[in-house]
C-alpha cells in the first residue's frame, strides 16, 4: 500500500480546525438513550456519534447489543442532530444492514481485525464504497496484521480509510485495560503518514480517570482524532460502564486539551519537537519497565544462589555478557564506552539487589 493522499480526503471534508472527535455510548441500549446522548453531544466539538449495535464480548452472557433495531435509532439521531454516525460491523450481513440505514462510517472491531477471513468478507461486501472505514488495531500487538486489514480494504477500492488505536491485550494486568504500546502506532504513522490515526482512549484505559492523559498524549503525537465512549449515566451503562464518561466531562476535556495546530514554521517546528519528545517519553517509560523486569529476574537468581550457597559475583559470566553487549551495541551505533558504562551500572544494581537478598 503506497502513501496516497486521498486516504485522508474524508477527514479533510469535515473541515475542522481541531482533531476529529467521535463520541457516544459503547452500546446503543434504547432509543431514548441514543437520542438523549446525541442531543447532549450536539453543538460541541463532536462530529460523529458512535454506538455499538452488535457487541462482540469476550465472554458470553454479557450484553451483546440490541441488533439491527438500533440502526433506526442512529438514523433518527442523525436526522435530529446532524451528527454523522458510526457503528461496528463484523460480517457482510452487518454491512448490508448498516448501509441500508445510512451509517456514515463503519468501524472494524479489534476482535475482527485479527481474522483475515472475516476482514476479507467485509472488504468484499464494501467493494468500491465511498463510505469511510476505520480499522481498529487487532487485540494482539501485531503491526502487520493491522496493516494487512487496511490493505484488504484498500485493494477492494475502499479509498476513505483510517485506523483506530485501542491498545493491546496483555495477560499481565497493568494500569491499562489494553496496553497502549505507543511505539506500534508511531511506527504505523511513520510508514503511512497520510493514513488518519484516531485514538480510542476508552478501551485502552478501561477506567475514567486516565482518559484525559491518553487524549493529550495522542494530540502530542499528532493523532488525527479521538473516539471516546460517552454515556449520560456511565455507571448504569449496559457495557463498559467503568470507562465511559458523561458528555459534560467530554466537553470539559475538549477545553482542557492542548491542541497543537500546524501553522507557520515556528508552530510546525514546535509540533515536530513535541512529537519527538513524546516519542522519547514513551521509550524512556519502556526502558524503566524493562530495567525493572531485569531486576526481578536478578532477584530470582539471588534467591537461587543463596539456596545453593553460590557467590554473588560470577566474573566469567559477567565478562561474557559485556562482550556480547558491546558487539550488539555496535550494530545500533552505540559506542563501547557507553555500553560499558550503562551495563556496569545495571550490573551494580543487580548485585545490590542480590546482596539485599543474601542479608535477609
Ligand atoms: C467498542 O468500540 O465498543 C469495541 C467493542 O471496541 P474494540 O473492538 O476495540 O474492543
Ligand atoms: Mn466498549
Amino acid at each position: 500500500m503506497e502513501n496516497k493522499k486521498e486516504l485522508r480526503g474524508w477527514l479533510d471534508d469535515f473541515n475542522l480546525d481541531h482533531p476529529l472527535v467521535i463520541a457516544g455510548p459503547c452500546s446503543a441500549e434504547t432509543e431514548a438513550q441514543v437520542l438523549h446522548i446525541a442531543h447532549q453531544l450536539k453543538d460541541s466539538d463532536v462530529s460523529v456519534l458512535r454506538a455499538g449495535i452488535w457487541k462482540p464480548r469476550t465472554r458470553p452472557g454479557n450484553f451483546e447489543g440490541v441488533g439491527a433495531l438500533g440502526l433506526k435509532w442512529l438514523q433518527k439521531a442523525k436526522q435530529e442532530t446532524g451528527l454523522k454516525t458510526t457503528t461496528e460491523v463484523a460480517s457482510a450481513i452487518h454491512v448490508d444492514l448498516a448501509l441500508k440505514h445510512d451509517v456514515d462510517i463503519l468501524w472494524i472491531g479489534a476482535r475482527t481485525t485479527v481474522s483475515p477471513f472475516i476482514v476479507q468478507e467485509i472488504a468484499d461486501a464494501l467493494k468500491g464504497t465511498d463510505k469511510t472505514v476505520l480499522i481498529k488495531n487487532p487485540v494482539n500487538p501485531d503491526l502487520s496484521l493491522w496493516l494487512g486489514a487496511v490493505e484488504r480494504f484498500y485493494t477492494a477500492d475502499v479509498a476513505n480509510l483510517g485506523v483506530i488505536h485501542r491498545g493491546f491485550s496483555t495477560y499481565e494486568k497493568t494500569r491499562y485495560r489494553n496496553n497502549p504500546e505507543w511505539q506500534i502506532a508511531i511506527d504505523l504513522q511513520q510508514r503511512f503518514p497520510d493514513l488518519p490515526l484516531i485514538l480510542d482512549p476508552s478501551h485502552i484505559a478501561g477506567r475514567r480517570d486516565i482518559i484525559f492523559d491518553l487524549c493529550q498524549t495522542a494530540l502530542d503525537l499528532n493523532y488525527d482524532g479521538l473516539m471516546v465512549e460517552t454515556h449520560h449515566a456511565p455507571d448504569d451503562a449496559w457495557s463498559d460502564a467503568a470507562q465511559q464518561i458523561t458528555p459534560e466531562r467530554l466537553k470539559e476535556i475538549m477545553i482542557e486539551l492542548t491542541i497543537r495546530k500546524e501553522e507557520g514554521s515556528e508552530i510546525e517546528f514546535k509540533n515536530k519537537l513535541n512529537t519527538l519528545r513524546t516519542q522519547i517519553d514513551v521509550i524512556d517509560h519502556q526502558l524503566i519497565e524493562t530495567l525493572g523486569k531485569r531486576m526481578k529476574v536478578a532477584d530470582d537468581i539471588g534467591t537461587l544462589k543463596k539456596e545453593k550457597n553460590v557467590a554473588i559475583l560470577q566474573t566469567k559470566r559477567w565478562n561474557e555478557i559485556l562482550g556480547k553487549m558491546i558487539l550488539e551495541g555496535e550494530q545500533h551505533q552505540l559506542s563501547e564506552e557507553f555500553i560499558l558504562r550503562v551495563f556496569k551500572a545495571v550490573h551494580q544494581e543487580s548485585i545490590n539487589h542480590q546482596e539485599r537478598i543474601f542479608r535477609k
